[in-house]
């Protein structure tokens, strides 16, 4: 449990899936809000200014995707997205709308937890940064020196090339965040067209061979099949 008592908006329309959420929130000592709508989420999250929402994809009266663009409008809460579509194509328009997370449904309150852990450290770094933008990134054993253009692992200087470079300073900009292939391609390449998913691959690839101990189990990039890639914080 957190020092601070975040307040969290579950936005799902099934009440046995709201109930279920709730319960778990209640026993972790959050406080929570709920809403059933996409009318009701967004006034909500005008109104009562939660901390984190959570919110189903597929409510009643409008798509989530949409409430999210509207929440995005004013406010940068985060945002967690709780799918009951297996298609990854609404996923990944919810992180492209500015999702910061989705959980796929069935969950267990083991990954919802979990997953409100790390939106809450999330939340503590972003209230750190409100001090001048720091120059040097470092997670684990990693660190990259922004202004010099470096970076170190273990203390060894690592030889990247530019799109390498270019790609693991998105990755930790954007510490915790899920990023999406089409979000990446545009950041990094200027373009979203689908033949180049495969030259990220590439890059990805050899970027990893050079800061993960082992590439076939990543430590720092996981990867999010159909999806993307999140640098976590080690
Ligand atoms: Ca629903």
């Amino acid at each position: 449990m957190s020092d601070k008592s975040y307040t969290i908006l579950v936005v799902e329309d099934d009440p046995a899936v709201r109930n279920l959420v709730s319960t778990a929130l209640e026993s972790r000592g959050y406080q929570h809000l709920t809403a059933a709508t996409g009318n009701a989420a967004i006034a909500s999250a005008a109104t009562s200014d939660p901390d984190i929402v959570l919110l189903d994809l597929g409510l009643p009266d409008m798509d989530g995707v949409d409430v999210i663009r509207r929440i995005r409008t004013w406010s940068t809460m985060p945002i967690i997205v709780l799918s009951a579509r297996a298609e990854d194509a609404d996923k990944i328009e919810a992180l492209d709308a500015g999702a910061d997370d989705y959980l796929s449904k069935p969950f267990s309150v083991g990954e919802l937890l979990a997953r409100l852990r790390t939106t809450e450290r999330h939340l503590g770094y972003m209230a750190e940064d409100a001090a001048p933008q720091q120059s040097t990134f470092v997670n684990g054993d990693l660190v990259v020196d922004f202004a010099a253009g470096t970076v170190a692992l273990e203390g060894r200087e690592l030889h990247l090339t530019p799109m390498e470079y270019k790609l693991l300073c998105l990755l930790a900009h954007n510490i915790d965040r899920v990023l999406t292939h089409q979000y990446i391609l545009h950041e990094v390449w200027g373009t979203s067209q689908d033949g180049d998913l495969a030259s990220l691959r590439v890059f990805m690839g050899t970027l990893r061979k050079k800061i993960e101990e082992n590439p076939s189990r990543p430590r720092y990039i996981q990867t999010h099949v159909g999806v993307g890639y999140r640098m976590v914080r080690v």
